[in-house]
């Protein structure tokens, strides 16, 4: 058994100086407030700690992007281009080094929990390793070494679009049919820091009459389901064509949507679509310093949620991994669109960025503190050139709206303490780590 004293907390509510949490068997166990001096032997924590952020959706290879994807004119179809000069050159050890300096980078930045939307499944020409799970394997190994959890979203991808045959990049992404990916997937197991879920990677990518494959496989499992949805306008006018509907009503029919499944951006929405994502308990997961940088658009994520769909955040891309940004955000996109301010509390942010984001990675039992979850948390300096000063009134304010990545001091996984004093414990020196990862990618 460990105690931690926490300088100042962020229970849910408003911040409370002096907090100890004791924590057994990876769970924390008592949270005591009003403690106002470090009890003997306890380990410190000093600034603001928060629980864990969850990063809701993420596609680690598109790590080696960054910085490079920035010159010229384009659009998310050009980007996609060199997106996949990437995804061609990777390999079971190139991704799992790659993998874990990019989970390093997220622990770092007070992340505790990915969502791994992963499709990159196969050799060259769509050809079987060995273990046919050897690549998503090598993510599961990755989260590991760099001591964070994971949700494995192995991505069912069988279709260039609608009614096409998979590109010659994508043939590594597909399984022939959903049924070949369903028995791909069972062979996947959970362990105490890996879960299994699902995905689809968009209607243009799975073919109509296979989505309830998929969508049956979560169900059997009662694991998550996640879709991108509806990210660019082109998706929803060619499946207006092919099947005379919306992409959300595609997956409405076809049963692919309810309170496991989560659908990714949400940009281009009909008020019938956001009535049924909202309707069925569909979490939208926003990822906003990503649809900023491929220039989406912006979503509807008010009306989305309240129409009943729970919001998530994830760094996607990885233009940035920063879960306070993403929060951020969130709301300063709505701002800019009404020109009005407050459409969410610091609290509601920070709710999204950690209990609702781990709910929609299968993991109930974290993002709060509070005895019997999962002891994962994060602490944010309260000294730094951005966050120094007073705390505001109910405290959230500063971690959301002033701080940043590079203000996280410590992450707790498991009661495993994977970033002390800003310093990766298990990864040496991470940023080597991602240019080493990364040149070897891209030479
Ligand atoms: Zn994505």
């Amino acid at each position: 058994m460990r105690t931690y004293w926490l300088e100042h907390a962020w229970l849910g509510t408003n911040v409370e100086p002096g907090v100890a949490v004791e924590v057994a068997d990876g769970r924390i166990t008592a949270v005591r407030t009003g403690v106002p001096t470090p009890p003997p032997g306890a380990e410190i924590l000093r600034g603001l700690t928060l629980p864990g952020l969850a990063n809701a959706h993420s596609h680690a290879f598109h790590r080696a992007l960054r910085g490079t994807v920035q010159v010229g004119s384009g659009t998310f179809w050009t980007w996609r281009e060199v997106m996949y000069s990437v995804a061609d050159r990777l390999t079971p050890e190139t991704y799992h080094a790659l993998g874990r300096a990019v989970y390093a980078e997220m622990a770092l930045a007070g992340i505790t929990c990915v969502g791994e939307f992963h499709y990159v499944h196969h050799a060259h020409g769509g050809t079987p390793y060995a273990d046919p799970n050897a690549m998503g394997e090598a993510l599961i190994a990755a989260a590991a070494e760099a001591g964070v959890r994971i949700t494995l979203l192995d991505t069912a991808y069988l279709s260039s679009g609608f009614g096409e045959e998979p590109n010659a990049h994508q043939l590594r992404f597909s399984d022939g049919s959903a049924e070949a990916w369903a028995e791909r997937c069972a062979v996947l197991k959970e362990r105490d820091h890996a879960r299994i879920g699902a995905a689809i990677h968009s209607v243009r990518a799975v073919p109509a009459e296979q989505l309830a494959t998929v969508a049956r496989w979560a169900e059997e499992r009662q694991a998550p389901l996640h879709v991108h949805l509806s990210e660019q306008t082109a998706e929803n006018d060619a499946c207006l064509r092919a099947h005379g509907c919306t992409p959300t009503r595609l997956l409405a029919d076809h049963g692919v949507l309810g309170p496991r499944t989560t659908g990714v951006h949400n940009t281009h929405l009909t008020d019938e679509d956001i009535a049924l994502l909202g309707g069925s308990g569909t979490g939208t997961c926003m990822c906003p310093t990503t649809e900023r940088d491929l220039a989406d658009g912006i979503g509807p994520a008010v009306a989305l949620q309240r129409a009943g769909s729970p919001l998530s955040l994830g760094s996607d891309s990885h233009a940035v991994i920063d879960l306070l940004e993403e929060a951020r955000a969130m709301e300063l996109n709505e701002r800019l669109r009404t020109r009005t301010r407050g459409h969410w509390t610091a609290a509601e942010l920070l709710r999204a960025a950690s209990a609702d984001g781990h709910a929609a990675l299968g993991w109930d039992d974290a993002g709060n503190l509070e005895a019997g979850a999962l002891a994962d948390f994060t602490t944010i300096a309260l000294d730094s050139v951005r966050t120094a000063g007073p705390l505001p009134r109910l405290g959230a304010e500063t971690a959301v709206f002033a701080a940043s990545a590079a203000d996280v001091r410590h992450t707790v996984v498991g009661g495993r303490h994977v970033v002390r004093d800003g310093v990766h414990a298990l990864v040496q020196d991470v940023p080597s780590a991602l240019a080493d990862a990364i040149e070897a990618l891209r030479g």
